[in-house]
């Protein structure tokens, strides 16, 4: 007898429900996906396409353009200032995209590169194309890869690796769920390794975080956010009604099938 798939149903409340989420945003940051760590993008493209696979609409919003494009500009480190790290982005995004298209070819999945900035998003114009170009890619069944296009803007650069323009496009397609993808497996009370550092499984919506003290950026040190910038998305991506997932990068597969990892950002309730 053929496997009963479960229903996608759309919204969802807690993490045993993710499997049947109707739309996903997972974010990746650069330090899981470039350097020593390129070889995550395949199991993570494994885990995205076993969720497009049992029907849930998945957009990947990653960062690594900036550290996928050191090398290729014969650079030993991230560049400090702005133009080289446009450069950088330049040659690094065209690159990593072609990495992604190269594991989901097995799955017959196309990626659709989408280059945005958070003003496009606080454009009318701008954020009404956007939101019909994702609409019309998630309706042909593409697989839209969200970067800043960061020859334009350098927000992300600056403030958090694409944190906030995840839970920004969280919002433009109305998603049931938003995976925060990071070096890390939770947030914790205080930076992970430290003395008393305790995770946290759950923030109820509204829950003052006053006592989480933030670390620094993860240790590879080529991308830009931290538990910080990772908090503020989550807050941002619950108060408009879309729950949120933070989990390690190397639990993508365990945290779409609904395990209970991570910790869990309860949603706002959503105005209809
Ligand atoms: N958009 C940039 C990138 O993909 C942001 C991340 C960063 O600051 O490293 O590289």
């Amino acid at each position: 007898m053929p496997e009963q798939l479960p229903l996608i149903s759309g919204r969802i409340a807690s993490r045993a429900e993710i499997p049947r989420a109707g739309r996903i945003v997972v974010k990746v940051g650069s330090s899981s996906i470039s350097g020593a760590n390129a070889g995550q993008i395949r199991p993570l493209v494994d885990a995205l396409a076993t969720a497009h696979g049992r029907g849930s609409d998945v957009v990947l919003v990653s960062s690594g353009a900036i550290a996928t494009g050191i090398p290729y500009l014969r650079l030993d480190s991230r560049p400090t200032d702005l133009a080289t790290q446009q450069a950088a982005a330049a040659v690094g995004q065209n690159v990593l995209i072609y990495r992604y298209q190269d594991c989901l070819d097995r799955y017959e999945i196309v990626a659709g590169q989408v280059l945005l900035t958070a003003g496009d998003l606080e454009n009318p114009v701008h954020r009404s194309n956007a939101q019909r170009a994702m609409e019309r890619l998630l309706g042909l069944r593409i697989l839209p890869i969200v970067n800043e296009n960061d020859t334009v803007a350098t927000h992300e650069i600056r403030f958090g690796d694409n944190d906030r323009l995840a839970s920004l496009v969280t919002q433009l397609v109305r998603a049931d769920l938003l995976l925060l993808l990071s070096d890390v497996d939770a947030l914790y009370t205080r930076p992970p390794g430290t003395a008393g550092a305790r995770p946290i499984h759950h923030v109820a919506f509204g829950e003052d975080l006053a006592e989480v003290e933030f670390g620094d950026i993860g240790s590879a040190g080529v991308g830009t956010g931290g538990a910080g910038t990772k908090v503020a998305a989550a807050t941002l991506a619950a108060a408009s009604g879309t729950p949120v997932l933070l989990a390690a990068t190397t639990q993508v597969a365990a945290a779409l099938e609904g395990a209970d990892i991570g910790t869990w950002f309860d949603a706002a309730p959503r105005r209809q």
